[in-house]
């Protein structure tokens, strides 16, 4: 397969070996758009446009606040809401369901949220094509720790969409093996973890992240 700009930080990100590979590019395209918006792009009327009408969610808008650029997040959010209040102007004047739709729809989406969204369907779709024509690419996705949750369902159903039957059936016997062995040992974890409390088990060594560990597992948290 040839490189893509979205086969090279696959390569990267599985050749690191930490965490689910799937939220690690989720994070790497997340911080990209939230210092790509906080930056120069914040000017570009485009971008603007995008931000305006999109917003960010509350876990967005909570990591713009925690970058210390005011200024930015200021002038962004002053546009933002030039933009809600013709959305509200434009309902009180003709308040029918169409103009309360175009409220809703604003007040769901978030733009870093919906890049992340389609860069995903990107690597999705680079991820299996690299599986399916390259060996070695295989081998690499042996060797991961884990995916999490989310990630390995959404692998598995995107896998037998998108590849052969044949093809789909390793796949899945490869992912699957991968999450057998990684639930066997969040299991032993939790349950050390929870032994620690017994004083019967006193002394005896235990994962102290556990219960983070697992939780990142379940929900794909912390990536
Ligand atoms: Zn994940
Ligand atoms: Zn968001």
């Amino acid at each position: 397969m040839k490189e893509t700009i979205y086969t090279i930080p696959i390569n990267e990100v599985f050749e690191q070996k930490c965490g689910c590979p799937m939220c690690t590019l989720a994070k790497r395209t997340e911080t990209k758009t939230l210092e790509y918006i906080m930056g120069a792009a914040m000017m570009e009327s485009d971008v603007r446009e995008s931000t305006n009408r999109e917003g960010f969610c509350a876990r967005h808008y909570a990591n713009m606040i925690a970058m210390n650029n005011r200024l930015s997040l200021a002038l962004t959010i002053e546009s933002r809401l030039k933009t809600v209040a013709d959305l509200t102007d434009a309902f009180a004047k003709s308040p029918n369901s169409r103009s309360a739709a175009n409220i809703a729809k604003t007040g769901r989406s978030c733009f870093v949220c919906g890049k992340v969204t389609s860069e995903q369907e990107r690597y999705y779709e680079n991820l299996l094509g690299m599986w399916r024509d390259e060996e070695h690419f295989r081998e690499l996705f042996r060797r991961q720790e884990y995916f999490c949750l989310p990630h390995f369902g959404e692998l598995l159903e995107r896998a037998n969409r998108a590849l052969p039957r044949k093809y789909a059936a390793v796949f899945a016997r490869d992912l699957a093996g991968i999450e057998q062995a990684w639930l066997e040992r969040m299991r032993g974890e939790v349950s050390g973890f929870t032994r620690s409390f017994d004083y019967r088990y006193n002394g005896e060594p235990f994962e102290k992240e556990a219960v983070e560990r697992a939780a990142a597992f379940l929900s794909g948290l912390n990536a």
